[in-house]
């Protein structure tokens, strides 16, 4: 039995004090060790009005509101700052306690523990929701509780945007601390690239900015190592003029599979020709809509240009559905919403720009297709596998920004980034999809890896929990990391409390 709430004799000491005093209670009656996790010393310290207890609807509703249904651990308590300065003294208070804490801003990564803990405190910052733009400087400022379709809307009353989630569901603060693919890469780089400075509340509780001429090595650790330093309270973002852009999804035969893998790696190629293109290819399985695969794709002209150059092959290609028009980014993102509450596996791995790899992949997904059918009800899963571009341009561009972590411009060739997703129902059927889809990947990889194509990175917002992304950052920005974490974290806060996401310290030698 889990007491959070209940009070032992003494709790009318500070709640700080009771926490160094008391960090362990044995309970008696159930024989086992209960930390205070920091749920009555947050209400204590006066934040009962933002502090969700479990039981309560608002907490319930709370962790309904992950997009993936394997995520909510149930928390003891969930605490929703509404300012940089409740999450700095949040931080004080929970520094004190013991227990875990999880963080989470849009709650949108699908693995259990990247963004909720059982028995424990999340932070959840989905109430800190604002959006301004700042004419003089061209700057946005975006607090990480919004939903990109919210930010592009709001930036659009100024006639700007920002790179950031296609999809607008999509939260702010793990998609930037983790970087960030969106249809701008090819002009802007990885959207954590344009962040020019970030507001960090550090473990101390202290406020500080991280930018090119201050913190400057916090700035770039947080573009791309996620939540081992701090709490990002702010994302200051370079703007750029909104157009409406040229975009949509298709749909073509899986029989036109191999011609669009080709048109792939030729967009991949020329990708530099035509950084304002972008280009995405989906072997989809769905049997609840479709007996069959198909292969979805996404085509955007960020300038606006209608039938652009870059697409002319791939508009040839025939398509049982076309969604392809002029519209605003706000519109593109808000119109293609991956539906939520399923349980969701992934994983991910890059590879060299070569067509075998994506038409191994495509033979590959058509046989876990078959498999799947016989494992699971056909209305109870689905499958994509995507390859989205990953050439040597998007690196260039975040070294012009000043550089991140992710080590990307080790990679000397144009890659592709792949991702299989897999949504069940249940979680008998998740360890089906679970299981098959690591045999998928461990399969590809060793395709790869024969023909010397493998590429060692791992994109950190896409992966499953049994992959190694920090890892694959290289050993200068592993250690970089270690560093800055160090020195920004000296207690090590957000390594040993902070249990949720990926942790430096946990990477291994
Ligand atoms: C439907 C869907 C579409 C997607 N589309 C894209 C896409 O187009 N491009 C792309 O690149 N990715 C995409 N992703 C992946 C997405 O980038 C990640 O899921 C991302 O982590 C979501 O951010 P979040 O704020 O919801 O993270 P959360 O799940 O809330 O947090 C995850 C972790 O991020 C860190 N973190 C979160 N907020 C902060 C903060 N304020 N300060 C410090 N650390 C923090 C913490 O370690 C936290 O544990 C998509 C995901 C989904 C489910």
């Amino acid at each position: 039995m889990y007491l959070y709430n209940h009070r032992p004799a003494g709790a009318l000491l500070s709640p700080l004090t009771f926490c160094l005093a008391a960090s362990v209670w044995v309970t008696a009656a159930a024989g086992t060790t209960q930390s205070f996790n920091g749920c009555n010393e947050l209400a204590d310290a006066g934040f009962q009005e933002i502090l969700l207890r479990s039981g309560s609807n608002a907490y319930t509703a709370r962790e309904q509101s992950y997009w993936a249904a394997n995520v909510a651990l149930r928390p003891s308590c969930i605490v929703q700052p509404r300012t940089t300065e409740e999450v700095s003294r949040i931080v004080k208070v929970l520094a004190k306690c013991s227990g875990p804490v999880a963080l989470r801003s849009g709650g949108h990564t699908q693995w259990a523990g990247a963004n909720d803990v059982p028995n424990g405190v999340t932070i959840d910052l989905g109430r800190m929701t604002k959006v301004t733009y700042d004419a003089r400087t061209k700057l946005a400022s975006i607090q990480p509780g919004p939903r990109w379709g919210d930010v592009y809307g709001d930036l659009l009353k100024h006639r700007v945007c920002v790179p950031g989630g296609r999809d607008g569901n999509v939260g702010i603060g793990g998609f930037l601390t983790g970087g960030g693919n969106s249809y701008y890469a090819g002009l802007h780089g990885l959207a954590c690239d344009s962040v020019a400075n970030f507001e960090v509340v550090l473990a101390n509780g202290n406020v500080v900015n991280a930018n090119a001429f201050t913190n400057a090595d916090l700035w770039k650790a947080l573009k791309g190592g996620s939540g081992n330093f701090g709490i990002v309270t702010r994302f200051d973002m370079y703007t750029f003029p909104a157009k409406d852009i040229w975009g949509g999804i298709r749909a073509s035969l899986r029989s036109e599979g191999d011609k669009l893998a080709q048109t792939m790696v030729d967009f991949t190629n020329d990708n530099e020709k035509n950084p304002e293109d972008a280009y995405i290819i989906n072997y989809a399985f769905n049997p609840s809509s479709s007996p069959d695969v198909l292969v979805a794709h996404v085509v955007v002209d960020t300038n606006g240009v209608v039938n652009a150059s870059a697409f002319e092959e791939i508009l040839k290609v025939p398509v049982v559905m076309n969604d392809v028009k002029m519209r605003t980014m706000e519109n593109m993102a808000e119109s293609y919403l991956l539906p939520g509450n399923q349980r969701q596996t992934w994983f991910s791995l890059t590879f060299e720009n070569d067509v075998r790899i994506i038409k191994k992949a495509g033979e590959l997904h058509d046989k876990l297709a078959v498999e799947l059918k016989s494992l699971i009800p056909a209305g109870s899963f689905s499958t994509q596998c995507l390859f989205q571009p990953l050439p040597t341009l998007f690196a260039e561009r975040s070294v012009q920004r000043g550089g991140n972590v992710f080590g990307l411009d080790r990679v000397k060739k144009n890659a592709l980034v792949w991702l299989i997703t897999g949504a069940t129902e249940t979680p008998a059927q998740q360890k089906i999809m679970h299981d098959k889809l690591s045999a998928f990947s461990n399969t590809l990889e060793a395709y790869a890896d024969s023909r010397g194509l493998d590429v060692q990175w791992q994109y950190l917002n896409y992966v499953d929990e049994t992959q190694n992304p920090l890892k694959s950052y290289g050993k200068s920005n592993v250690d970089f990391i270690r560093r800055v974490a160090a020195k920004y974290d000296p207690t090590g806060f957000f390594q040993k409390r902070v249990v949720s996401g990926w942790k430096i310290s946990k990477v291994g030698a």
